[in-house]
């Protein structure tokens, strides 16, 4: 049973309004989980009142969520008119902050990117900051359609109820106000999450089949650096000022192959992210190669998964440290799965055992078996995550 916090209690006094709007988006999930879906079945499924449902629908459709699709078959009466989302109309901005690329893109509200467009991320903030601004004010005349949100995704340290982010350790900056600045050129309303948070937020909406059916999970996501999202209760875990989850940096040893991004060769994240397999791999092929510095992760993950030895051992290297630290987080945490992201999870099979070794540790413990999967987000999943916090706030309950 969860404690009333009085100081926040009078925010959450369930009104009548409130009612109605979790009801709304009770219909607007079912509509999105089981399209074709009628009226009827829709008040069947939730126990709403038919009338209730259809006032509902007819308020789903007026703001443009959800539209007619035809009728389906009678049971007796007239045919039922059948609902599913609105696909192809953008209703949301996902803007996709990494440490060496930029990416905007316009989606509809099933997730399906519309357009998009990528650039390099420069380390000078004012210079993305204009850059952001201009795209993103280009991108909204050209869609041309009221209603658009903005979801941000940075690999940083965000406070997502005040839209405030405090710190981007790959680039050193401190007090980014790029919402603030977004938000009144646009007019547009921008929700920015850390990037490990989004994607588990998006996996929990709109990945795995098993995954939107459990409630706590954590989300490894291994980039540049190794972020982590831990989804407790259907919610993210957040701590004190966004800072929960920064398990990048606990201590993994103290000579990992490169820095992590806060400086220390110590951190989980410098023995387990894409620039430590980058690393491992030159150290195998033992040249120094000028063509091989520009070599990216993707390119060793997929010479891995054509059997290319070096590739395969730095791939299995980094997934040892990688398990390690996963391997701590379920005794800490003991959630019900463990998702892994990013590239590195294209040659899932060339490593895999590595991570699997947990298993027999926990089964020594005694502990509950936590299950490890892929990421079902594919190759960009902080863009899904950027775009799914706006559809999150347009499905989500109210909170
Ligand atoms: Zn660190």
């Amino acid at each position: 049973m969860k404690r009333i916090n009085l100081q926040r209690a009078k925010a959450q006094i369930a009104r009548p309004t409130t009612i109605r709007d979790i009801n709304k988006r009770i219909v607007l999930n079912y509509v999105r989980d089981r399209s074709p879906i009628s009226r009827a079945e829709i008040a069947r499924e939730t126990a709403l009142h038919r009338s209730t449902v259809s006032v509902i629908v007819d308020e789903l459709q007026n703001a443009g969520l959800i539209v007619e699709i035809g009728s389906g078959e009678s049971t007796g009466g007239r045919k039922p008119t059948l609902f599913e989302l609105r696909k192809g109309t953008p209703v949301a901005i996902g803007i996709d902050l990494t440490p060496r690329t930029t990416t905007i893109a316009a989606a509809d509200l099933a997730g399906t990117i519309l357009e998009k467009e990528t650039f390099s991320t420069s380390p000078d903030a004012d210079f993305m900051t204009r850059q952001i601004l201009e795209r993103v004010s280009r991108l909204k005349d050209r869609l041309d359609v009221s209603g658009i949100e903005i979801g941000f995704s940075v690999p940083g340290l965000v406070d997502q109820k005040l839209g405030r982010i405090y710190h981007v350790p790959y680039f050193d900056w401190r007090d980014w106000d790029i919402c603030q600045k977004l938000e009144a050129a646009t007019g547009m309303r921008v929700t920015v999450e850390n990037d490990a948070n989004a994607t588990a937020l998006a996996e929990l909406w709109f990945g795995h089949e098993k995954i939107r059916k459990i409630d706590t999970f954590v989300m490894v996501l291994v980039g540049e650096g190794v972020g982590t999202g831990i989804i407790f209760d259907g919610q993210v875990y957040r701590g004190e000022m966004g800072a929960g989850g920064e398990f990048g940096h606990m201590i993994a040893g103290s000579d990992a192959p490169v820095e992590c991004s806060c400086g220390s060769r110590e951190c989980w994240e410098a023995y387990s992210s894409d620039r430590a397999t980058v690393e491992r791999y030159k150290a195998r092929l033992k040249v120094d190669d000028l063509k091989q510095n520009n070599m990216d992760v993707g390119d060793i993950v997929e010479l891995a998964t054509n059997g290319e030895k070096h590739a395969v051992e730095a791939v299995r290297e980094t997934a040892y440290y990688l398990g390690n630290g996963i391997s701590n987080l379920i005794v800490g945490l003991s959630p019900q799965v463990v998702v892994v992201s990013g590239k590195m999870t294209k040659a899932w099979d060339q490593f895999s055992d590595q991570l699997y070794r947990i298993y027999e540790r926990s089964v020594l413990a005694g502990l509950p078996q936590t299950e490890l999967i892929p990421s079902s987000l594919g190759d960009s999943p902080t863009l899904i995550g950027a775009i799914g916090l706006v559809l999150a706030r347009k499905f989500g309950s109210v909170s």
